[in-house]
């Protein structure tokens, strides 16, 4: 929980504060953009909760925070934002919260599939709270784990041991060192069961990898993401540690695919129609050349 004696002075008075720790991660500001607002290098809290909707999503983002940095003066029931954690984005598809610090608060997402469909996926490593674990345990345990690269791993091997689920990572991105009992290697697409395909995709490292579910859910990682800015998709230049020029081909070849849903680690989610999707991945393409 935040420390009112770091409470920074920019939040609005009242209950809700974010206080110094922050690292500007952005998960609150999606969770609860009614409360939350960047400032600078952090968020703050810009707007009390007016309506116990809005209290809740406050509470899911002081939960989802990586750092403990939401606070509240008042006392709260916190069940409802833990208990609303996996959320529901869109069909079987979940939204993980409790993000991990040693992610910088990435992102992570739970499918639910019936065992006979090849069970559960974790895609990249939430942080290990016993809450969410039980949560998922009750939705049914995690049979595959995917690691999109090496930054989002947090607390896989933990995740592994509860559960015993398989995890796959390529290789360049440093799985045989991490324990992982599925590696892949080059470029080469990767069907891993009847719905979910594994697309290597070089460029915020070198051994990033991206899955396609159902041809229509993307987990996209730190290789692309919707920005609400531009109104397009986009890829973050000033973090493409391995090379720009290969994300950019990499991206390229995404042109190959139809998806509805960017589902990344950092950055925002976006859903369209498949065509208006292309449309807006040229757009990126063209703008990643440019820059
Ligand atoms: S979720 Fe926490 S770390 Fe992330 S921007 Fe909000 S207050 Fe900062």
């Amino acid at each position: 929980m935040a420390k009112i004696g770091q409470r920074l002075p920019q939040n609005v008075p009242g209950d809700f504060y974010v206080d110094s720790t922050c690292i500007d991660c952005d998960a609150c500001r999606q969770i609860a953009p009614e409360t939350f607002r960047e400032y600078g290098d952090l968020s703050i809290v810009y707007q009390q909760p007016a309506s116990k909707e809005q209290q809740q999503r406050a509470l899911m983002a002081l939960v989802a925070c990586p750092t403990a940095s939401i606070g509240a003066t008042e006392t709260h029931d916190f069940r409802p934002g833990i208990d609303a954690f996996p959320s529901l984005v869109n069909e079987d598809v979940y939204f993980c919260g409790f993000t991990s610090e040693s992610s910088f608060g990435a992102w992570s997402y739970l499918i639910v599939r019936p065992e006979a469909k090849g069970g559960n996926v974790l895609i990249d490593s939430p942080r290990f709270a016993t809450q969410l674990v039980k949560r998922i345990a009750a939705m049914g345990g995690v049979r595959k784990m995917f690691l999109t690269h090496r930054d989002d791993v947090a607390d896989h091997a933990r995740f592994a041991e509860e559960f015993g689920c398989e995890r796959l990572m390529h290789i360049d991105d440093g799985a045989k060192r991490l324990g992982i009992d599925h590696v892949i290697q080059g470029e080469d697409v990767f069907q891993w069961d009847d719905d979910l395909c594994v697309i290597p995709t070089p460029g915020h490292t070198r051994g990033h990898v991206v899955l396609l579910y159902k041809n229509r859910f993307l987990f996209t990682g730190d290789h692309l993401a919707w920005s609400p800015t531009r109104e397009s998709l986009t890829a973050f230049r000033s973090v493409a540690w391995y090379s720009w020029p290969e994300q950019t081909r990499s991206m390229e070849r995404l042109l190959d695919y139809r998806f509805e849903w960017v589902l990344p680690g950092h950055g925002r989610i976006h859903h369209d129609s498949p065509e208006n999707m292309r449309a807006h991945l040229k757009r990126c393409i063209a703008w990643m050349k440019q820059v």
